[in-house]
C-alpha cells in the first residue's frame, strides 16, 4: 500500500485517504505517503492465492492501494520501520513486485489487471520476457492530455489486452481515430467526498467514439447520484444486483463490455 500523487486523477485518491486515516501516526512521524517509505501490506500473496483457488476464471484488479508500476523505493512495516530483507539491506518494492510477476504468472486461469498512472514506466518494470498472457494492462486518464501520453506509452507495451480507464472523467475527451492497438475502454465519475462532476454528454461521446472504433466499453459508475441524469435509475439503490456509486445505467442501458477472447492479439 502506498503511492505518491501524479496528476489531478489522483486529487481525490481514495488510498490516501485509507492510509491516512489508519496511519496518521507514521505520517506525523515522516515516516508516510509524503516519504519515501511506503507500507507493506503482507496478505497480498494469499489473498492472490485464494483468489487462483476460485472456480472459473476470475478477473481481478491488482494494487488497488498503490500503483503496481511506482518507481522502486524501501518498504516499512506496520510500525514504520524498515522491513530487511536476510542480508540485512532493505527490502523494496521492486522485490514485491517481481515476485508477484513469478506468482502470476503460474496461474494462467486468473486474469490480472494492472492498471498505472505511471504508463511511462510499464516497459521498465515489467519482467524482461514481457507481460505473462494473463496481465491485461491499463493506465488511467481523466483528462485529454493524460488519455493522449497514455495512449502514446500504451502502444509501446507488449500485452494481450491494453486498456485505458477513464475514470474518474474529468473533462470531454475525444478518442475518435485514436484507438489504435488498444483493447479496452472503461469510463466513470468520482465517487466520495468532494467528487467532482462528470456530464452525460462527455461519456455518451466516449461511448460513441468506442462504438465507431469497434472498442468494447464498460461504464462502471456516475460516482454520485449528483452526475445522473436519471434520478430513477434503478442501479442507485444498494440492493439493486448491479448497484454502483451513484448508479451506472445511461439513457436507461448498462454499458458493460469486456474485451473478447478473440481480442489483445500481441503486436
Ligand atoms: S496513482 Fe492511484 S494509488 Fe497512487 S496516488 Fe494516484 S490514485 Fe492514488
Amino acid at each position: 500500500m502506498g503511492c505518491k500523487q501524479v496528476d489531478a486523477t489522483c486529487d481525490n485518491c481514495y488510498a490516501m485517504k485509507f492510509f491516512n486515516r489508519y496511519h496518521h501516526n507514521l505520517e506525523e512521524q515522516g515516516k508516510g505517503w509524503n516519504s519515501n517509505f511506503r507500507l507493506l501490506i503482507k496478505s497480498w500473496r494469499a489473498k492472490l492465492q485464494k483468489i487462483a483457488a476460485e472456480p472459473g476464471t476470475p478477473k481481478v484488479f491488482v494494487s488497488s492501494l498503490s500503483d503496481i508500476f511506482d518507481n522502486d523505493f524501501a518498504l516499512i512495516n506496520a510500525q514504520g520501520d524498515l522491513i530487511l530483507n536476510k542480508d540485512g539491506t532493505p527490502r523494496t518494492f521492486d522485490q514485491e513486485r517481481q515476485e508477484f510477476f513469478a506468482l502470476a504468472a503460474n496461474m494462467p486461469h486468473v486474469t490480472l489487471m494492472l492498471l498505472t498512472q505511471r504508463p511511462g514506466n510499464i516497459t521498465r518494470w515489467l519482467p524482461k520476457w514481457g507481460a505473462p498472457a494473463n496481465f491485461w494492462i491499463g493506465t488511467s486518464a481523466g483528462t485529454q492530455e493524460t488519455f493522449d501520453r497514455g495512449v502514446a506509452a500504451l502502444s509501446k507495451v507488449q500485452a494481450k489486452v491494453r486498456f485505458l480507464s477513464l475514470e474518474p472523467l474529468l473533462e470531454p475527451i475525444d478518442l475518435d481515430g485514436k484507438l489504435d492497438g488498444i483493447h479496452w475502454i472503461i469510463v466513470g465519475g468520482e465517487s466520495g467526498p468532494g467528487a467532482r462532476p462528470m456530464e452525460a454528454e462527455w461519456v455518451r461521446n466516449i461511448i460513441k467514439d468506442c462504438n465507431r472504433a469497434g472498442i468494447p466499453c464498460f461504464f462502471k459508475q456516475w460516482g454520485t447520484v449528483k452526475n445522473n441524469p436519471d434520478p430513477n435509475d434503478p442501479t442507485i439503490l444498494p440492493q439493486h444486483e448491479s448497484y454502483a456509486k451513484g448508479g451506472c445505467q445511461l439513457d436507461g442501458w448498462r454499458i458493460q463490455n469486456f474485451p473478447t477472447s478473440q481480442e489483445g492479439a500481441t503486436t
